[in-house]
C-alpha cells in the first residue's frame, strides 16, 4: 500500500510520520506520474487557496480530481477539508473544490478573534476517547449532503455546534489537525479505509 501525501504546501511532514506510524509507506506527490501509482492521498493542512492555485499551475489538480472521481481513498485535514468541499463559501472568487464529499465549506469560519484554538472532539468513529482537536484558522462545514456521514461537531460562535469531521464513502476530513497531536487513529481509520478499499477492488477483480 502507498499512500500519498500532497506536498504543494502545508504539514506535509507531520501526515507522513503519523502514516507511518500507522505502517503506511508514503510518497510526496507533486505531479500526475506520482498520482496515478498511490492507493490514498492525504491532502495537509497549510492555505487552501495556494495548495489549489498550485494545484491548478502544475496540471494537477485535473488529474486529482479524476482520481477522486475513480474512487480513490482521500484524507484532508483543514485546508485539506476546504479542497475536498463540493462548494467552498469564503475562498476565492471561484475557488474550486474537488467535490471528494457533498458538502459546503467555509473557510476561516471560527473568526478572527479566535483563529486558534483547541479542544476535545468526540469522534465515535475512532474510540471512545476525545481526541485533541487543534484549530488554525479553521473551517467548518457548512451544509453535507445526504451520502455524508457528520463525524464530529464542537460548538461554535453562539454555542451553535458546528461539523468538524465528515466521512463520504472512502474520503474524510477534519476541520482539525490529527497530524499535529501525536493522536494517529484519524490517520488509522483513513489507512484501514485504504486496506478496505484494496481487498474490495481484488475481489471485483477476480
Ligand atoms: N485557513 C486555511 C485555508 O483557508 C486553513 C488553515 C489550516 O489548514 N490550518 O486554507
Amino acid at each position: 500500500m502507498l499512500v500519498g501525501v500532497l506536498a504543494l504546501q502545508g504539514d506535509v511532514r507531520e501526515h507522513e510520520r503519523a502514516l507511518a506510524h500507522c505502517g503506511a509507506v508514503t510518497m510526496r506527490v507533486r505531479n500526475s506520474g506520482q498520482l496515478r501509482r498511490i492507493d490514498g492521498l492525504v491532502i495537509p493542512g497549510g492555505e487552501s487557496t495556494t495548495i489549489t492555485k498550485l494545484a491548478i499551475d502544475l496540471g494537477l489538480f485535473e488529474p486529482l480530481a479524476a482520481r477522486v472521481r475513480e474512487g480513490m481513498p482521500i484524507f484532508g485535514s483543514c485546508a485539506g477539508m476546504i479542497m475536498l468541499a463540493s462548494r467552498v463559501e469564503g475562498g476565492l472568487p471561484g475557488q474550486p473544490g474537488l467535490a471528494a464529499i457533498d458538502m459546503t465549506v467555509r473557510r476561516n469560519a471560527f473568526g478572527r478573534q479566535v483563529e486558534s484554538f483547541e479542544s476535545d472532539v468526540d469522534m465515535p468513529a475512532i474510540g471512545d476517547e476525545p481526541i485533541r482537536g487543534v484549530f488554525i484558522r479553521a473551517p467548518w462545514v457548512e451544509r453535507v449532503g445526504p451520502g455524508v456521514e457528520v463525524l464530529a461537531t464542537v460548538p461554535g460562535p453562539g454555542a451553535l455546534d458546528r461539523i468538524v469531521a465528515v466521512r463520504q464513502g472512502v474520503a474524510l476530513a477534519t476541520a482539525f489537525h490529527p497530524e499535529l497531536t501525536g493522536d494517529h487513529r484519524v490517520h488509522r481509520l483513513f489507512v484501514e479505509s485504504i486496506g478496505a478499499n484494496q481487498r474490495e477492488l481484488m475481489e471485483e477483480e477476480r
